[in-house]
């Protein structure tokens, strides 16, 4: 299935701390106290080229909303949330952001598999009927609780865009759960998703993308690949938390991820509407040559 976009955005949280959000704060809940900063970040990366711009709600779940007391505001933010990509990304493809619920599945945690299957229906309901075109699932360590998490998303009858957060295991990328990207991207395309990937992840460079999008390319030859990896690791100065990875970097390895077949590419923390920008100048590039 081509999906119809080949650039996404890149991070919200870090461009919501440097509009004030202070860390601990949900920030989903900004889309009701401060639309106008939401819509500010959709509308600069919908200028800077994204063609898909994605909702300010990846914690705005029944389970991370009822930390802070704010369950009963889900069915509000959620909505909220579309409205501000609409408002600020006229035209863009809204991808609905569903991000894990926090807790761990039985048996190692509490989380029973029926409660997490409320909680996406929850959630995927309210972006569905507001008008989402597809679902992002992101930043995933357990390939369980993604596919339980997908197959949910099924009865909505939207692409589903499934990613894992990967980290450095020795000279090996797995998730934190010890999944290889060749299990992950099965796992994935599966259950139902229609592309699958990876976005954040800790102390991967953007060489190691590159090798893990080789590896999930070996097992799933046709599905768009997702990739949206961080700007490096934050590292905390004078001025706040600051990311290395510049924005030609961003665009040199586009190039190279190019050749590996149908991309979506983007963005995850720490990078920003200039690291989408030299990525769109890039995709410009390839489309003419
Ligand atoms: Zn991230």
């Amino acid at each position: 299935m081509t999906l119809g976009f080949r650039l996404v955005d890149g991070a919200m949280g870090t461009e919501l701390i440097k509009r004030g959000l202070v860390l601990g704060t949900p920030s989903s809940l900004w889309n009701l106290q401060r639309p106008e900063d939401i819509q500010s970040v959709h509308r600069s990366y919908h200028e800077a080229g994204s063609q898909a711009i994605t909702t300010n709600t990846f914690g705005a779940n029944q389970m991370q909303l009822a930390l802070h007391g704010m369950e009963s505001q889900l069915d509000e933010i959620n909505i909220a949330a579309i409205a501000n990509v609409k408002s600020a990304a006229l035209g863009a493809t809204i991808l609905g952001d569903i991000g894990p619920t926090g807790e761990m599945l039985e048996p190692y945690g509490d989380l029973e598999p029926d409660d997490l299957k409320k909680a996406v229906y929850r959630q995927g309901k309210v972006l569905a009927e507001g008008g989402v075109s597809a679902f992002l699932v992101e930043t995933f360590s357990d390939p369980e609780e993604l596919c339980i998490t997908i197959d949910t998303l099924l009865a909505f009858g939207l692409p589903i865009l499934a990613t894992f957060a990967f980290e450095q295991a020795g000279s090996e990328v797995r998730t934190a759960w010890g999944t290889t990207p060749e299990d992950a991207a099965l796992r994935a395309v599966g259950a139902g998703a229609t592309a699958t990937g990876a976005n954040c992840g800790t102390e991967l460079s953007l060489s190691a993308y590159a090798s893990l999008a080789r590896q999930m390319r070996s097992v799933i030859p046709d599905a768009p690949l997702v990739l949206q990896p961080n700007a490096g690791s934050p590292q905390l100065g004078p001025d706040g938390m600051s990311y290395s990875r510049d924005a030609e970097e961003f665009a040199s390895w586009a190039r190279e991820v190019l050749t590996l077949g149908e991309m979506i590419l983007g963005g995850c923390c720490g990078t920003t509407p200039l690291h989408i920008r030299q990525m769109s100048q890039t995709l410009a590039q390839e489309s003419n040559s």
